[in-house]
């Protein structure tokens, strides 16, 4: 025939079910599925335009409109992760040659800054201290300054652990003809955020943190200002993948429906499922339980004789806390010694705060006393082994 010789030979074993451990996910992401994601992924497909799995889409976006508290139109799952998202935000609502003022708390700042040079943005930084976040005047004089016609901020900065806030931020941006991007990958659901009212243009999140859902299907939004922009553009938006002229058609925006690309069928599923299992728990409520659980792993490290990295209270992600690494601890053998003994994630710094901190993700199904303790006891054991002292 002219070809190689097909073999099988050096494959992984094909018999038996693959091994996956059973394991406590309380770094930063992914935390684990809730039961009701998983059982929902497992029902059976539908065609991506058939009108049960088009209804499930609608569902998401109306479940959305209420966790981002918009009545904007303009609310669906990107296809992918995060990133996908992430890179859907910049790619439609930049221009090439305009100026994006990005906020950088860390490296999802770091990351929003180099895909908005790879969209031909003219990036300016602005940075805060490591485990800081940026004051309102320090915005406020970049954007009067700069001008810029998109300002990124990142609301959970999950490698460093600090919650930026944004009030009166999006009245700034509008008295700047400015619009608002926002990551909220690992505070949506579990910290307050009030789309309209904050004034935010466009908000990106995951399914993988406070939704309890396999990554795979990630909220997005858009305000009337962003979709303003998105149609009077002079350019065409540079992927066609994460267009949202076009994805916006597959989910409806526009009045019609039409094919962009498949919808991950399952993904979509557990998403409307997270999203419906906030809703029955109230948004408030999702909320108080993410700071309750907060309050507990303080009260539990600081008795742990641990320190929080992020200096000022009011700074501090109750989604994903940063615990400073004391002198003489070995982090990793820390994270190894839970992961050993009760299969149970600590994960340690990244980026910036790499070999700093450990990180502790309290969100969504994980985010229970049960967990928490179990993290509180495995730090206090950990320690210990190390002959940790407080
Ligand atoms: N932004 C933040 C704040 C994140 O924590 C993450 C994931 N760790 C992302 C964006 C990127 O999301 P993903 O890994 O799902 O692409």
């Amino acid at each position: 025939r002219g070809y190689a010789t097909v073999s099988n030979a050096h494959l992984p074993p094909v018999a038996g079910v693959i091994d996956v451990p059973q394991r406590i996910l309380m770094g930063p992401g992914p935390s684990n599925a809730h039961p009701r994601c998983l059982a929902a992924m497992s029902l059976p497909q539908l065609g991506h335009m058939h009108p049960p799995f088009l209804k499930i889409m609608d569902d998401i976006s109306e479940y959305l409109r209420y966790i981002m508290q918009t009545d904007s139109k303009y609310t669906l799952a990107v296809s992918g992760s995060g990133h996908a998202a992430m890179e859907a935000s910049v790619a439609n609502i930049l221009e090439p040659g305009e100026k994006i003022l990005v906020g950088v708390t860390g490296i999802w700042g770091q990351r929003v800054a180099d895909l908005s040079a790879r969209f031909g943005g003219d990036v300016v930084e602005l940075n805060a201290g490591l485990g800081e976040t940026l004051s309102f005047e320090s915005i406020k004089n970049a954007v009067e300054t700069h001008k810029p016609k998109v300002l990124f901020l990142c609301h959970g900065e999950s490698s460093t652990g600090t919650k930026q806030s944004l009030e009166g931020v999006g009245a700034l941006c509008k008295a700047n003809g400015c619009l608002l991007i926002v990551d909220t990958v690992c505070t949506l659901g579990g910290v307050p955020i009030f789309a309209d009212e904050m004034g935010i243009d466009v908000i990106y999140s995951g399914a993988q943190k406070v939704f309890g859902c396999p990554p795979g299907a990630s909220p997005f939004f858009m305000s009337d200002a962003a979709m303003e922009k998105l149609q009077s553009r002079k350019t065409t938006v540079a992927t066609y993948n994460m267009d949202m002229k076009l994805i916006g058609d597959y989910w409806g925006w526009y009045g019609g429906r039409s094919y962009h690309h498949t919808g991950p069928i399952s993904n979509f599923y557990a998403l409307r499922e997270a999203l419906a299992i906030t809703a029955e728990e109230g948004l408030e409520n999702s909320w108080a339980r993410h700071q309750a659980m907060y309050e507990l792993l303080w009260e539990g490290l600081t008795d742990a004789g641990l320190e929080p990295f992020v200096k000022k209270e009011e700074d501090r992600l109750p989604c994903v806390n940063t615990i400073t690494v004391p002198e003489g601890i070995d982090a990793a053998a820390l994270c190894g010694f839970a992961m050993n003994k009760y299969n149970l994630e600590i994960a340690g710094g990244l980026g910036p705060s790499a070999g700093k901190v450990w990180r502790i993700g309290i969100m969504g199904y994980n985010a229970k006393p049960m967990n928490v303790n179990l993290v509180v006891t495995a730090f206090k054991e950990g320690l210990a082994a190390q002959g940790f002292k407080k």
